[in-house]
């Protein structure tokens, strides 16, 4: 049962090592994590960004309703979305996230990305746009006055825990110098292309727990580039296949199995119950020494989820 956590630093809280990612749950969004949960998922990884909080809301409360599970059991997550860093808007965005969710806290509130982006009220736009007039809006909030922020709501009650997402080691080591709460989790891209060892490693070092977004690679991110179509899926790498067949696994389950080996928690989205189902089931077999070999060879240090994927012409990673 131990290897289907990770603890979280302060809290001691025990976060599922595999988690229901929810971006691009658009439809059916309450039946979908609602049946994710049926199936045994006990994390639930939200934004405000991902604009289906209030669907995501309603499978939880459903699930909680008929008996499922209790709140207590569940692990819920969302984001802080980038044009709510200024310090005035921070504890009124996890606020109506709270709202829309229906919910009186959430276990994890995650800042999206380390991009402060003007303001946009909400009654005007929600969730705010990465630009205005055509253009990237920076916004003049550091992270130093947006942190203290972000512990205000643990104090309060509507978050158990804080982290981050898609920050770098250099912004981590800064933030490490006056963080009151020491963030619990780093969210960043990983899987076979993108390994990111030293980052993993030097994270967990620190006491914070590493979950991994787009486990698959780079299929989520085909509608938005054509450079991105010619990379081979790893669903199809012949590596990955052939440990799926040498298990009896399929390659999605080898993929999710890589990363909670190394103790990184994974969030496959699917909409379809099979593979909502089977991407729950990785906790029956063991990669050996040959196979993280084989899989360690498929670095290429190849990102998706840049910016530039989204036509912002920022390089944040660099
Ligand atoms: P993913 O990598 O989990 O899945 C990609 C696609 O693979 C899915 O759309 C689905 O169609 C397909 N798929 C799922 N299971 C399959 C299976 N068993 N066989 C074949 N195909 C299958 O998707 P993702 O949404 O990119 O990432 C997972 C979650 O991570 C997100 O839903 C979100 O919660 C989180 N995320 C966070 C960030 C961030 O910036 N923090 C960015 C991206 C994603």
């Amino acid at each position: 049962m131990s290897d289907q956590y990770l603890t979280l630093n302060r809290t001691n809280d025990k976060m599922p090592i595999v988690g229901f990612g929810c971006w691009k749950v658009e439809e059916n969004t309450e039946e979908i994590v609602y049946t994710a949960i049926k199936n045994g998922y006990r994390l639930i990884d939200g934004a405000a960004v991902y604009d289906n909080e209030v669907g995501v809301g309603r499978g939880i409360n459903r699930a909680i309703k008929e008996g499922i599970v209790r709140r207590e059991d569940l692990f819920v997550v969302s984001k802080l979305w980038n044009n709510y860093h200024n310090k005035a808007h921070v504890r009124p965005a996890i606020e109506k996230t709270l709202e829309d969710m229906n919910l009186d806290y959430i276990d994890l509130y995650i800042v999206h990305f380390p991009v402060p982006l003007q303001y946009v009220d909400p009654a005007v736009q929600y969730p705010g746009p990465w630009k205005i007039n055509g253009e990237v809006a920076l916004e003049k909030s550091p992270m130093h006055e947006l942190w203290p922020e972000m512990e205000k709501l643990v104090d309060a009650g509507l978050t158990r825990n804080i982290g981050i997402s898609n920050f770098n080691c250099q912004l981590i080591m800064d933030l490490l110098t006056y963080a009151k709460y020491k963030p619990a989790t780093l969210q960043i891209e990983l899987h076979p292309y993108l390994q990111q060892e030293a980052l993993v490693k030097w994270a967990q070092e620190q006491g914070i727990q590493v979950t991994a977004y787009s486990s698959f690679g780079p299929n989520s991110y085909f509608v938005f580039s054509e450079d991105v179509k010619s990379v081979p899926t790893l669903f199809d790498h012949d590596v990955i296949k052939s440990i799926a067949a040498k298990h009896n696994k399929t390659p999605a389950q080898v993929l999710l199995r890589w990363s909670i080996e190394r103790k990184v928690a994974v969030l496959p989205k699917s909409m379809n119950e099979e593979r909502i189902k089977s991407n729950f089931d990785v906790f029956s077999f063991k990669l050996d020494e040959k196979d993280l070999q084989a899989i360690k060879k498929l670095d290429q240090n190849l990102r998706f989820n840049s910016l530039f994927t989204y036509g912002i012409n920022i390089p944040l990673f660099d």
